[in-house]
């Protein structure tokens, strides 16, 4: 996480760079450079989980493109360039409070600081009339899943809050507009939290309410019908722990200068890639980059674009990798050929910088999205029982030996009773439950899935066994004093936790199988506890 986020921060630091010496300059060339690196730095932030932060980069880059064709032969107005200098400097001291590792050695006696650290600072601002009782729920709710969530009214006078990570607003319903009060303070709040996510809540399912709401700075609209479970479950997406991948582009291009423009082009963004200049030897290549998109060149030796991807597609395994023509193919009729033929998208060479970006990226992210639904749990958002073991392979093999990795294996107790009495639809809603609470109050760097039906698996990155029981143990105790609701009043669950860690252990089967076998004996002993591999019961 730290190096991750140094990173982060090197490449917020040289955007700043490239904007002083374009106001040094007055380059038009360095202008165009900055507004690149600041679609680099927004598609960085999404991929580690700071959707507020990146939101506001592309606030930036949008406003930074706006001022493109006016003036790329005289200076922006000064206005305007403190406008950006702004925006961007408070991006920047909001990345660096980023800057603190996650996990920092801990002092055992001290349990606050050890939570501090433990668990992520997630603030949660919301903004309804006092004694709203939704407002009361949802706060109480958040608090539990691990949110520090504060109720204010519409008049708030706000503080300067940049750790705030959403702003939520319950408004009371006024037939078919959002209520003129809440788009105001809407409007009003975001010019102070520029890095925060905004949910606005009970909005009119109407064009007009959703644009202005939009306008006014919401990022997310929830209708009305939506239910304070589901408007749990967004938030909680904010915190999801997604693969941090970097996106990888492999290009097929016979020329040498556009394969240098292109990687420039592409880098700029953030994107990785890798360049092959026959088509000969694309299958091998393929197999062993993995890409999660190819940007194919039509005309080469041996064979052209279209041919390529045709014979790409008979392979089961990358049957749906986007292919981007880049051509210079102008002929109409050619290029619907090509798409028809296992193309996604025909680019004309040059292709603007700008434009090659942002299509590489979007088509990566409906394949990453389309990919994501085989691998993750429709209940829980979790990864599911195959993807969690894969990554958890993953993740030994980077880290090992350098840092310590612990498995823990978590089943709820006595959940047959809970199906039993109170039916399948609570039973559901107290795994969706336990999920949240690990997405909540985990890491973005540890594994969360569901192993089974009403089992998970959780792996924590550079945690000893002892360090990791009484987090886990925290984590039990939480989920245990969680009141679930149900038709005659609200039920309580526990879960026993079982845990064995690396080196003891060193594959991920015997880390599973160890930490099953501990979790049996948590099971033995009267369930609602954990235990660690080996310990003397
Ligand atoms: P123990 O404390 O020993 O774990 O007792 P248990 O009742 O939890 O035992 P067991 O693991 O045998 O029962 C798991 C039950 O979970 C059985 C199955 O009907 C139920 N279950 C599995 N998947 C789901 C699901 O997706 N939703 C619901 N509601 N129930 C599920
Ligand atoms: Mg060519
Ligand atoms: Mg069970
Ligand atoms: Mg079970």
């Amino acid at each position: 996480m730290k190096s991750v986020s140094h990173s982060l921060i090197a490449l917020a630091e040289s955007l700043e760079l490239r904007w002083k010496s374009y106001l040094e300059s007055g380059n038009f060339d360095h202008f165009v450079e900055f507004t690149l690196s600041l679609n680099g730095l927004s598609e960085r932030l999404a991929q580690h989980n700071l959707p507020g932060l990146a939101s506001a980069c592309e606030e930036l880059e949008n406003r930074a493109l706006a001022l493109f064709n006016e003036y790329s032969q005289e200076p922006v107005p000064e206005l305007q360039a403190n406008a950006i200098s702004q925006q961007l400097e408070t991006i920047l001291r909001v990345l660096r409070r980023y800057e603190t590792p996650a996990v920092a050695p801990k002092r055992p006696d001290d349990e606050d600081d050890e939570r501090e650290q433990w668990i992520r600072q997630r603030n949660v601002l919301i903004i309804s009339r006092p004694g709203h009782t939704w407002a009361a729920a949802l706060i109480e709710q958040l608090s539990f899943y691990g949110f520090n969530a504060q109720a204010a009214d519409w008049n708030v006078d706000p503080q300067a809050d940049e750790n705030l990570l959403a702003v939520v607003f319950i408004p009371d319903r006024e037939g078919d507009v959002y209520p003129p009060a809440a788009v105001e303070a809407v409007a009003r709040l975001k010019a102070c939290f520029v890095t925060a996510y905004f949910y606005c809540l009970s909005v009119p399912t109407s064009l007009e309410a959703i644009v202005t709401l939009q306008r006014a700075g919401a990022n997310v609209c929830i209708p009305a019908e939506f239910k304070l479970a589901d408007i749990l479950s967004r938030i909680l997406d904010l915190v999801e722990s997604r693969e941090q991948e970097t996106q990888r582009v492999l290009i097929v291009e016979d020329s040498r200068t556009a394969i240098a423009h292109i990687q420039r082009t592409l880098e700029l963004h953030g994107i990785d890639s890798r360049a092959i200049s026959t088509p000969l030897s694309l299958l091998q290549a393929a197999a062993d980059y993995r890409p999660h998109a190819i940007l194919m060149d039509m005309h080469m030796p041996f064979c052209n674009g279209v041919e390529v991807t045709r014979a790409l597609r008979q392979i089961p395994e990358f049957q749906t990798v986007p292919v981007i023509y880049l051509s210079g193919e102008t002929d109409i009729s050619q290029q619907v050929e090509a798409l028809r033929l296992g193309g996604d998208q025909f680019l004309t060479k040059p292709a603007n910088p700008i434009v090659l970006a942002a299509v590489v990226k979007t088509k990566i992210e409906r394949y990453r999205d389309m990919q994501r639904f085989g691998r993750h749990d429709s209940l829980t958002g979790l990864l599911n029982h195959s993807a969690a073991k894969e990554q958890l392979e993953q993740m030994l093999r980077r880290t090992q030996p350098v840092s310590q990795i612990t498995v823990a294996m978590i089943d709820i107790d006595c959940f047959k009773s809970v199906n039993d009495n109170y039916g399948h639809p609570v039973g559901d809603q107290v795994i969706r439950s336990l999920a949240w609470l690990l997405r909540g109050r985990l890491r973005n760097t540890d594994l969360i899935g569901r192993y089974g039906g009403e089992e998970f698996i959780v792996a924590l990155n550079d945690i000893s066994l002892i360090q990791a029981v009484p987090l886990l143990d925290r984590l039990r105790n939480y989920f245990s004093q969680l009141p679930h609701a149900h038709a005659r009043g609200a039920l309580h669950a526990s879960f026993s936790c079982g845990v064995a860690a690396t080196p003891a252990f060193l594959t991920g089967s015997s880390l599973i199988e160890a930490a099953d076998q501990a979790l049996l004996q948590a099971k033995r002993h009267g369930r609602n506890r954990v235990v660690a591999s080996g310990q003397v019961l």
